[in-house]
């Protein structure tokens, strides 16, 4: 999409596009006059289109930034001045602009190619340790052998069928007083607005002006990056004449990590431990992202609770950009219980001796109901199997009578 046909300020001069310098000045001069404020206090709009079309169209770079690029042309060549805006919107709505924005903006007012987008898939260990790794990729680069000409020089001229806009524009009467316009990519020049002679072509790029080119980029991951982080080779995107490249941006895409869940700065992970280590200490040994073997280590006296959380200072990931720094590590400790029976009745009872005494049961008075405490299947979902058998008929079956459910305390 090279060519935006737009005719709209030679419309409101009343002068077709391919006016001459002279034509221009007659027919700004014919309408200022008439719609001077002075003169005509309520066309104060008119006058302002007027001589902002006079202004563009009588300044040789302006006019062939409209006549090539349109509203869009203008509005990059302008720097984006604050006054401009309000004439813009004025003659051209704001649509366009808030559309085409965002995809072209320029550094130095040329007109800049878009960005290309790439996501880099990383492993937490290359978060951690930071990594060079190199990139290919194929992009567009002008053609040295006519430095982005497509011909001699010389060879290129404008295409008389479009007058060089890519597009031409129709205009048929459907009725007395009511026209059509039709616009359509000019066939002559496949809508690029030139032209080259055969002969007169490239022969390295057949007159496409740029060629393809693998490129190798050496792309660092530093140390604490983060899932979302940008990488910006700056100008690196496709060449094509008369653009500013746009970047080449990698998005890391942090991949997941069988031991450790990042947030942030800080590492979490899960380490499971027996009954007697949750009780009487332990020691254990896991591997960091750089490799390092970490030996943890709990104390006999201490008490690990299932599902408790213990932090490890300083073991999270790096910081970015300040390495040295680093946050944190919790570690969540699941407490393995043992099996039904695992002990005899009379080991059972000796270890009874060993742990903190039961809490006296209170004496009930009055009469009393002894009921069972039964497996439960947490995954099975509550107020299940047993209800229905007893209700058999019932006929909103579906719906469920969650009762206030009997479940393990540990889990
Ligand atoms: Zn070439
Ligand atoms: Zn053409």
């Amino acid at each position: 999409m090279a060519n935006v046909a737009d005719t709209k300020l030679y419309d409101i001069l009343g002068v077709p596009p391919g006016a001459t310098d002279n034509e221009l000045k007659k027919a700004y001069r014919k309408l200022a006059k008439e719609y001077h404020p002075d003169k005509n206090p309520n066309a104060g709009d008119k006058f302002k289109e007027i001589s902002f079309a006079y202004e563009v169209l009588s300044n040789p770079e302006k006019r062939e930034l409209y006549d090539r690029y349109g509203e869009q042309g203008l509005r990059e060549g302008s720097g984006g001045s604050g006054g401009m805006d309000d004439i813009f919107s004025h003659i051209f709505g704001g649509g366009l602009f808030s559309f085409m924005g965002s995809q072209s903006r320029s550094r130095n007012g040329r007109r800049r190619g878009e960005d290309m987008m790439h996501p880099l898939k990383v492993s937490l260990e290359d978060l951690y340790n930071g990594k060079t790794t190199k990139l290919q990729l194929s992009k567009n680069v002008l053609c040295s052998s006519c430095n982005g000409q497509g011909g001699k020089s010389g060879a290129v001229q404008k295409c008389s069928a479009c007058r060089g806009r890519g597009v031409r524009i129709m205009i048929r009467q459907l009725a007395p007083g009511m026209v059509q316009q039709m616009q359509s990519v000019c066939s002559d020049c496949n809508g690029e607005g030139e032209v080259i002679n055969e002969k007169d072509r490239c022969k390295k790029c057949e007159g496409k002006k740029v060629i393809k080119e693998v490129k190798i980029l050496e792309v660092h991951v530093d140390k604490g990056m983060k899932h979302g982080q940008r990488i910006t080779f700056t100008g690196e995107a496709d060449q094509a004449p008369g653009v500013e490249p746009g970047d080449i941006v990698l998005l890391l895409q942090e991949k997941e990590n069988e031991v450790f869940q990042r947030e942030g700065n800080d590492l979490h992970m899960t380490h499971k431990i027996g009954l007697v280590e949750a009780l009487c200490g332990f020691q254990f040994t896991f591997k960091h992202l750089d490799g390092r073997q970490i030996v943890v280590k709990y104390p006999p006296g201490k008490v690990i609770e299932p599902g408790c959380v213990r932090v490890v200072r300083g073991e999270g990931m790096p910081q970015y950009r300040n390495p040295f720094e680093k946050g944190d590590l919790y570690i969540k400790f699941d407490v393995q219980f043992p099996e039904n029976n695992w002990i005899s009745p009379e080991k059972l009872s000796e270890l009874e001796d060993l742990l903190p005494s039961r809490p006296e049961v209170p004496t009930v008075i009055g009469d009393t109901e002894e009921v069972d405490l039964q497996e439960f299947d947490n995954t099975r979902g509550s107020g299940g199997g047993q209800r229905r058998e007893a209700y058999n008929d019932s006929s909103d079956e579906e719906s469920t009578h969650h009762g206030p459910g009997v479940q393990c305390a540990h889990q």
